[in-house]
């Protein structure tokens, strides 16, 4: 039987908008000792502003301008982001074929030529001859018809809550803290060393973070030390089921991440992770 305690916990926890899908789950996260967190909208805001636009045979506005059409079909922050800095309105493009690549980018038929939008991976896929960005920034290429069409860089800040969020888990016992992203070295090396992280692994693929998650889980010492994901979503949703325990933050992304959670957050302040451990370890002390 579930003890009293449980329900209390659940319900306090889901006051300070923590919502746990069952009780067992308590006691599982306050057994955590790894915690494994994605980067772009987890720890970063995902709010990217355009610092750089280099187009190659055409002009800014124009490359812009194409990659704000075929991102219109895109949830991705990066998507949000780049739509935003061109101004939302539809005028008169016509886009079909959209084809979304999980940790890549997105491509889509644009007035008959095939707009491709991602990162380098994405580029060599397609066959485009891409040029390096030397801006820190997360690089966005853009090939038409195959052909490279130069590149936008975007910087995304990391929020405000989550030096303070880290120091308090270091606090709360949280041994390894780990940040898994697709996006490239340079930019994980920025974020995980401001937030002090015990270690990063850039340029993965959603299918990479699982593996990761596996391999962390394969090398813990004891059942006793358990391993806890938080993402927000956005192509999450296979890792967090993989983990010991999946945390989903901010409860507007996506269904499939809060389906595949085990514990969701209502927002996304990255304190809240914080909450949760504290209202786990309080309900084990009760029960023990
Ligand atoms: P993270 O691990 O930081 O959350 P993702 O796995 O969601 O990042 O995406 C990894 C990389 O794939 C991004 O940094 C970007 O280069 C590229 N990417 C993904 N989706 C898009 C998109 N809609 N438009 C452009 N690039 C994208
Ligand atoms: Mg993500």
């Amino acid at each position: 039987s579930v003890p009293l305690s449980f329900f209390a916990g659940i319900g306090g926890a889901s006051r300070a908008g923590v919502l746990i899908k069952g009780a067992n789950y308590l006691e599982i996260l306050a057994k955590t000792n790894t915690l494994v967190f994605d980067k772009t909208g987890t720890l970063t805001q995902g709010n990217f502003e355009v610092t750089v636009i280099h187009p190659e045979k055409l002009d800014k506005n124009e490359l812009l301008h194409l990659t704000a059409h075929v991102e219109r079909y895109s949830k991705h922050p990066i998507a949000n982001s780049l739509r935003k800095a061109y101004g939302d309105e539809a005028d008169g493009c016509e886009v079909d074929d959209i084809q979304e690549i999980s940790g890549r980018g997105i491509q889509a038929l644009v007035n008959g030529r095939i707009v491709c939008v991602g990162n380098s991976k994405m580029m060599d896929d397609v066959g485009a001859k891409w040029h390096a960005c030397h801006r820190i920034g997360t690089c966005i290429h853009v090939a038409i018809d195959g052909e490279y069409a130069g590149h936008i860089v975007i910087s995304d800040i990391i929020k405000e809550n989550s030096k303070q969020a880290i120091s308090a888990l270091k606090k709360q016992g949280i041994k390894q803290m780990i940040m898994l992203t697709g996006d490239t070295q340079k930019v994980a090396e920025n974020v995980a060393k401001t937030l002090q992280l015990d270690s990063f692994f850039a340029e993965l693929l959603p299918a990479d973070k699982v593996q990761k998650v596996e391999e962390l889980l394969k090398a813990k010492k004891s059942p006793s030390e358990t391993l806890a994901f938080v993402g927000d979503g956005i192509n999450d949703a296979p890792v967090l089921s993989r983990a010991d325990i999946g945390i989903a933050m901010g409860a507007m992304g996506s269904d499939a991440a809060i389906e595949a959670a085990d514990i969701v957050l209502m927002d996304d302040n990255p304190l809240k992770i914080s909450t949760a451990m504290n209202v786990a370890k309080k309900c084990m002390r009760i029960v023990h």
